[in-house]
């Protein structure tokens, strides 16, 4: 029998540089997870980018990330930045 250990689901941080977005909301339409709903304020283009609605049920499938034709959307490990901060706060 394959021993999987302890499976436990990643957690994603969204981050979203707004100015770069174009409004195409191919992130919202496409996260698996309801992450991100477009936001009704502009960018310095114009546009309304995506906001996060829902970041508890980001599961770092990194696929906004991946779609989004402006590189506006990147997301990071949650458990990695909790590590950095934690490293931030034991630091003399
Ligand atoms: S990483 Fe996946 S789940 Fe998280 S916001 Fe992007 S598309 Fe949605
Ligand atoms: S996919 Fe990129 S450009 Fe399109 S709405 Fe999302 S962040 Fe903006």
């Amino acid at each position: 029998m394959i021993y999987f250990g302890e499976l436990k689901e990643k957690k994603g941080i969204v981050n979203i540089i707004k100015d770069r977005c174009k409004g195409c909301s191919f992130c919202v339409e496409y996260c698996p997870r309801d992450v991100l709903e477009m936001s009704e304020e502009f960018n310095v283009k114009g546009y309304h980018p995506p906001r996060v609605i829902n970041p508890d049920n980001c599961c770092y499938c990194q696929l906004c990330e991946a779609i989004c034709p402006e590189f506006a959307i990147f997301v990071t490990l949650r458990e990695e930045e909790e590590r950095e901060r934690e490293k931030e706060i034991s630091r003399p």
